[in-house]
């Protein structure tokens, strides 16, 4: 069980992954301690939003071993400039669903 980040209303769990260890944390020998949380999807009834119940410290994720830059992927940047007009749509599209 699990509070809304947003509402602060009990959300439901969506999917379970169990212990994960975070991206790009690339230990140099396999008898090195990995960091590991428990990585978790709920839903929250009251706003809709989907979201994880924990949050690695940002020392922890964004570590010297941490080499992605989003600013740095064409890939992501074009999809990105491309997200708002999606977005958009899609609302447009739901606005007309429930009416
Ligand atoms: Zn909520």
């Amino acid at each position: 069980m699990s509070e809304c980040k947003i509402c602060n209303a009990e959300t439901k769990l969506i999917m379970s992954f169990g212990k994960m260890p975070i991206a790009n944390g690339f230990i140099s020998n396999v008898t090195d301690d990995e960091f590991f949380y428990d990585l978790a999807v709920y839903f929250c009834p009251s706003c809709f939003m989907v979201q994880l119940d924990k949050t690695v410290e940002p020392e922890i994720m964004f570590n010297k071993n941490y080499h992605f830059i989003s600013s740095t992927s064409n890939a992501m940047a074009n999809t990105l400039k491309k997200l708002p007009k999606r977005l958009w749509k899609l609302l447009h599209l739901k606005n007309h669903l429930l009416l």
